[in-house]
């Protein structure tokens, strides 16, 4: 569906390591391979494959991160990853990623996340808007330098949340807020909880995300991705800005959710290949949909599932009978749970009403 493509969208869940394109993994594996530092023929099989159930797709991430996690590859990663959003006209990305320490090469989560500013900055497809001069607040260097200069190039605004890993302590959770503070002037907007639901105890993060609602910082949270009632509840009465994925939400859940309104990110290709949904037949975005609840598509991995945001639109479209308008109108609305400010939905709005008019 071309106008899947050509609409203008609005990402809201991508992990940035789960973005990577295939090639660039696959050419990182090899020369890995070559340096005899990981046997390649085993890596590729690994990454070449599709349907992988959750348990898999962490162990796959362990891979990725294996191969990734030096600042010249994460500044490459998250320039190309942006320059593929932008070139489905995405033209609002909110990138998440778990800022990460590694002393044996001198990494910081502080360095590591400076990373991927550098590789906001080193995109050139696109004019990247990364901090928060449009959205009414001072001019910052990278206003100058970069975005916000009325060139005539295509324009994608991208703002960062940290995310804290699910096999992280409350101290590492907390030292991860902090940076997102402190990273505010560059565009970090809030924080995500995700990593292997499997691990960890929800009462581990709490301290930290709290610390983050009492200093101003959203909070997204992947809630209901395996049946664990309690955590649920836990998560639902926190009220987080938005939620990712609720596969495994009962009759209580539902109602829960439903009546506070959180929004949430739905990732279909996602909930299909790790088996968290049986089928598109029965998922929760059309009940949710019909009733009107905030939601918003997007792609979760992008490069471990094989997916595109416009995949993702085309999908819902054929999926549930949508058409081009309403799934038009479904893009927009996500203008509403952006992280970003006023000036942002504003300049958003108006892209949204120029397309709008071309969309007959
Ligand atoms: P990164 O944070 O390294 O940029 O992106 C990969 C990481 O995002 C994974 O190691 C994992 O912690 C998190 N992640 C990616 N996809 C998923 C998902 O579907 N569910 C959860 N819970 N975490 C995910």
């Amino acid at each position: 569906m071309e106008w899947c493509l050509t609409m203008p969208k609005i990402e809201l869940h991508a992990h940035l390591n789960g973005s990577i394109r295939d090639s660039t993994l696959l050419g990182l594996a090899k020369a890995l391979g070559d340096e005899g530092k990981i046997v390649f023929s085993e890596f590729e099989h690994v990454i070449l494959k599709h349907d992988r159930s959750l348990r898999e797709v962490f162990k796959l991430f362990d891979l990725i991160h294996l191969v990734t996690t030096d600042h010249e590859i994460v500044s490459r990663i998250t320039k190309e990853v942006v320059e593929d959003f932008a070139a489905e006209n995405v033209v609002y990305l909110e990138l998440r990623t778990t800022p990460k320490r590694n002393d044996l090469i001198g990494m910081s989560k502080r360095s590591y996340t400076e990373a991927v500013v550098n590789g906001l900055r080193a995109v050139r497809t696109v004019d990247v808007d990364f901090s928060s001069c449009t959205a009414g607040g001072p001019p910052t260097p990278d206003c100058r330098n970069n975005s916000c200069a009325g060139t005539a190039k295509k324009k994608i605004y991208v703002r960062l949340l940290l995310s804290i890993d699910r096999r992280e302590s409350t101290e590492a959770a907390i030292e991860t807020v902090k940076l997102a503070l402190d990273m505010r002037n560059l565009g970090v907007m809030g924080v995500d909880l995700s990593g292997n639901p499997i691990i960890g105890e929800w009462g581990t993060f709490l301290p930290a995300l709290k610390f983050a609602r009492e200093q101003g910082l959203p909070v997204t949270l992947h809630c209901g991705e395996v049946p664990n009632m309690e955590e649920i509840q836990g998560m639902l009465d926190f009220i987080p800005e938005r939620i990712g994925h609720a596969c495994f939400f009962g009759e209580e859940e539902w109602k829960k959710l439903k009546s506070t309104k959180i929004p949430v990110e739905i990732c279909l290709t996602s909930n299909i290949q790790t088996n968290s949904i049986s089928s598109l037949e029965v998922h929760h975005f059309e009940d949710l949909y019909r009733s009107k609840h905030p939601i918003v598509l997007c792609t979760d991995d992008a490069g471990v599932f094989s997916t595109s945001l416009s995949k993702e639109y085309s999908l819902a479209s054929s999926a549930f009978g949508i058409g081009k308008k309403e799934m038009f109108h479904l893009a927009r609305n996500a203008i509403d749970f952006i992280f970003a400010g006023d000036g942002v939905k504003k300049a958003l709005t108006h892209t949204f009403d120029s397309a709008a008019k071309k969309l007959d």
